[in-house]
C-alpha cells in the first residue's frame, strides 16, 4: 500500500495496561511521522470502543460502530482486550478476526541488541510467523460434557459414523477442528509472497500431519501443491527434493537444491511442530518465514517471542491480504497485575505501530522508530519487565520509556 496524506486510523485503547501504553505509543509514532515527513503526513487517531470501556459506555463489548470504523478506514490498531467471562463471548480478539476475516496473524520475531534473551545467538533470530487466524480448533465449535449437543454429537459419531463408542465415554466433550483447502492456501500463499517480496530464504510449513493426517497433514500437502503450481518459478520444495532423490539419487537432489538457492528461490519445507519448537531454539537461523495453523501458531508465537525478550516487546498484525483490512496489535494480554502502575512495556504496541507504518508504505517513519528503539535498548533504558534481567540498566516508567525513544530519534 501507499497511504497518502493524513489518514484516519481507528484505535482501540484496550483493557488493563491498554490505557497505560496506548497514548505513549501514539506519541512515538506521531513523532516519527513528523520527523520523516514534516507536516505533509499525519495520523488522525480516532478512538473506537471495545472491551470493558465499550461495555461501560454502550452495554456492548464489541459495538457495531467499531467494526464499521475498521471497515471504513481499512487499517487500525488495538491494545489488549480482556476476554469477558461468562458473557457468551469466547474472545473479542477472535470475534474481531472472524468478523473482518483477518486470516493472517503475522508476527515478526527480531532481536534488539542488549535485550536479555535465553538463546545463545539471539542476533541470528529473524523469523516471521504466518499463523492462520480463522480456522482450526479455534473456530469455536465445541460441545461440553453433559449438554444435549455433546450427547447428540456423540450419538451421531457412534450411530452414523460408526465410531467405536468405547472411545467416547458419556462424559466426553468435543471440539471440532475445521481446516479447509481455501483457508490453508490463502495463508500459505501470503507467506510465500511475503518471502519472495522480501527475498527471504525459506518458508517452513509447521504441522502435526504425522498424527492429524487429514487436517494438519492436508495443510502440508496443499502447501507443497501451491508452491509447486502457483510459484513454480520462485520456489523449490523439499517434496521436489525427495522426488529427485528417489528418481535420480542424492547427488542430483543436492545439486537441484543448490541451484535453486543460487537462483534466489524460496525453499519451501515442512517440519513437525514438536521438532520445530526444539529446532527453533537450537538453530533459529534454519527458519525464516513460518506458515502454520491456528493453535500451533499460538504456541509458536509466544515461544519465539520469548527468544527475543518476551511478549512485552513482540509486535503483531491481523491481516486480510485480499481486501487489505489490517489490525495491528500488541501481542500480550491486559496484564491486570501491573495495570495502572507505570510498569507496562509499550514496545509491543509501538512495534505493532511500526508494522502499521510499513504496511502503509511509510517506511521512513517506521525506520525512525526502529532505530530509536535500538538506541534506547543499547543505552539500557528499559521498563521493569526487562530491568531485572539487565545488568546496569536504568528503570523507566511506560511514558518515560516512550519519551526516551522520541529523544533518540535522529
Ligand atoms: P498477559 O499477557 O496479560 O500477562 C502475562 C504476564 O506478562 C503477566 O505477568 C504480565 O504482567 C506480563 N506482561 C504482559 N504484557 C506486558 C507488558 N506490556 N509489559 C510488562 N509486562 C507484561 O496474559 P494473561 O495474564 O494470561 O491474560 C490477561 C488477560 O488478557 C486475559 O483476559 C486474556 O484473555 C487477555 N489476553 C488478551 C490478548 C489480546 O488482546 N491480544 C492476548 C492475550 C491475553
Amino acid at each position: 500500500l501507499q497511504v497518502p496524506g493524513k489518514p484516519v486510523i481507528p484505535f482501540i485503547e484496550g483493557d488493563g495496561i491498554g490505557k497505560d501504553i496506548s497514548l505513549p505509543s501514539q506519541k512515538v509514532l506521531d513523532a516519527a511521522v513528523e520527523k520523516a515527513y514534516g507536516n505533509s503526513r499525519k495520523i488522525i487517531w480516532k478512538e473506537v470502543l471495545a472491551g470493558e470501556k465499550a461495555f461501560r459506555e454502550t452495554g456492548n463489548y464489541l459495538p457495531d460502530e467499531t467494526i464499521e470504523a475498521f471497515r471504513e478506514h481499512l487499517i487500525g490498531i488495538k491494545g489488549p482486550l480482556q476476554t469477558p467471562v461468562g458473557e457468551g463471548i469466547r474472545s473479542l480478539n477472535v470475534a474481531l478476526r472472524q468478523t473482518l476475516d483477518l486470516f493472517v496473524c503475522l508476527r515478526p520475531v527480531r532481536w534488539f541488541k542488549g535485550v536479555p534473551s535465553p538463546v545463545r545467538f539471539p542476533s541470528l533470530v529473524d523469523m516471521h510467523i504466518f499463523r492462520e487466524n480463522t480456522e482450526d480448533i479455534y473456530a469455536g465449535i465445541e460441545y461440553m460434557t453433559g449438554e444435549l449437543d455433546a450427547k447428540k454429537f456423540r450419538d451421531f459419531l457412534v450411530n452414523e459414523m460408526g465410531v467405536d463408542k468405547i472411545r467416547f465415554p458419556e462424559s466426553s466433550s468435543f471440539g471440532i477442528k475445521p481446516v479447509s483447502k481455501e483457508g490453508s492456501e490463502r495463508l500459505i500463499r501470503a507467506a510465500i509472497k511475503y518471502a519472495i517480496q522480501r527475498q527471504l530464504p525459506s518458508v517452513t510449513l509447521v504441522h502435526k500431519g504425522n498424527i492429524m493426517k487429514f487436517t494438519e497433514g492436508a495443510f502440508k500437502i496443499w502447501g507443497y501443491d501451491l508452491a509447486e503450481n502457483e510459484f513454480a518459478n520462485h520456489t523449490f520444495t523439499w517434496r521436489q527434493f525427495e522426488n529427485i532423490k528417489k528418481e535420480k539419487g542424492q547427488m542430483d537432489a543436492e545439486k537441484a537444491l543448490n541451484e535453486a538457492k543460487k537462483a534466489g528461490k524460496v525453499i519451501v519445507k515442512d517440519v513437525i511442530t514438536d521438532a520445530f519448537l526444539q529446532e527453533s531454539l537450537l538453530r533459529p537461523y534454519d527458519h525464516s518465514v513460518i506458515a502454520t495453523m491456528n493453535l500451533n501458531g499460538d504456541y509458536i508465537s509466544d515461544q519465539l517471542a520469548a527468544m527475543v525478550g518476551g511478549i512485552g516487546i513482540s509486535p503483531g498484525a491481523n491481516i486480510n491480504y485480499k481486501n487489505g483490512y489490517a489490525i495491528f496489535e500488541a501481542t500480550h494480554g491486559t496484564a491486570p497485575n501491573i495495570a495502572g502502575t507505570g510498569n507496562a512495556n509499550p514496545s509491543s504496541l509501538i512495534l505493532s505501530g511500526v508494522m502499521m507504518l510499513e504496511y502503509m508504505g511509510w517506511d521512513e517513519a517506521a525506520e525512525h522508530v526502529y532505530d530509536a528503539m535500538e538506541h534506547t535498548f543499547a543505552k539500557r533504558r528499559v521498563t521493569s519487565d526487562l530491568y531485572a534481567q539487565m545488568e546496569g540498566a536504568t528503570l523507566m516508567t511506560t511514558s518515560e520509556f516512550a519519551e526516551e525513544i522520541i529523544k533518540n530519534m535522529h
